[in-house]
């Protein structure tokens, strides 16, 4: 059986920047913990808990802490939070993710009816709503209903882990029932590149297994896409999570980790996988 891992599994520059900060912190300040999850992986979040990063999901919770911002960003009702409680706060929102935020600032401000292709409940998404004051439409598909008014000038843009086909599409059709269209594409190119080589990937194997968090958006969409080309899926967070019947009959497996995926577990799942043949 041959294993192909895709070039580009695994952290992005966001990511990195976020987990590095974090862990440099630690070198600096006492006490660390980050605003909700730094990066949506479970084991990269208990190894930087190991390193002396725990992390609070209340700003209450925070007392005397050095606090540093995901790398997804939060809104900015929490970051006033954060403000008056007069503690430490070290920003590692991804630079990319803070463009999308000014975006959606600029578009408002301009008269744009802003339209946020995204998912409502994603705290990148939650961020990008609060900057223009809840003032939006976050649509989830380019096939889903979407109420304007007519002859309004609309804004387009993503969250940064969208699929660019069905920006494309949302495009097309916000173009035909407006009267002026600003798109912008935030979605950005680390997983532009990881969703094009899980596409290919994707055609060339028998199975897949997509690894990294459950809860981690990108991962989500590389597992979406792969099943979009009709192969077998797995998404899997660990090694532990695969079964020796998913290896039987396969010639050709294929890998592909997550934005957010430490190598440490693409290296993990390809030992497993080895093993498991070789037994
Ligand atoms: S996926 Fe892109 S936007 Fe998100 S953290 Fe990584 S580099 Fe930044």
């Amino acid at each position: 059986m041959k294993i192909k891992v895709a070039k580009n599994s695994g952290f992005c520059f966001g990511v990195k920047r976020a987990v590095n900060i974090s862990l440099e912190t630690t070198k600096l300040k006492e006490k660390v913990v980050t605003f909700g999850p730094i990066i949506h992986n479970p084991q990269m979040v208990s190894y930087l808990k190991k390193c002396g990063v725990g992390f609070v999901n209340e700003i209450d919770d925070i007392v005397d802490e050095t606090v540093i911002i995901r790398s997804h960003g939060i809104t900015a009702q929490d970051y006033k939070k954060l403000l008056k409680k007069r503690v430490e706060i070290v920003d590692a929102t991804c630079p990319i993710v803070k463009k999308a935020q000014d975006f959606a600032k600029k578009l408002t401000q301009d008269g744009f009816r802003l339209v946020i292709l995204g998912e409502k409940n994603h705290p990148e998404v939650k961020a990008l709503l609060s900057y223009v004051d809840d003032n939006a439409i976050v649509i989830s598909g380019p096939e889903k209903k979407i109420s304007l008014q007519e002859n309004q000038k609309i804004g387009l843009i993503a969250q940064t882990t969208q699929i660019e086909e069905k920006f494309e599409q949302l495009a097309v059709r916000l173009l035909k029932s407006c009267k002026e269209l600003y798109v912008v594409k935030t979605i950005c190119n680390a997983t532009f590149i990881r969703q094009a080589e899980t596409k290919e990937l994707a055609k060339n194997v028998d199975v897949l297994f997509v690894v990294g968090g459950k809860n981690s958006a990108n991962t989500a969409r590389l597992a979406e896409i792969a099943r979009a080309e009709n192969c077998k899926t797995y998404h899997i967070e660990t090694a532990a999570e695969i079964e020796e019947k998913s290896l039987k009959n396969i010639n050709y497996l294929g890998i592909a980790g997550g934005a957010s995926t430490p190598d440490w577990i693409i290296e993990d799942v390809k030992r497993r996988i080895k093993k498991i043949k070789k037994t």
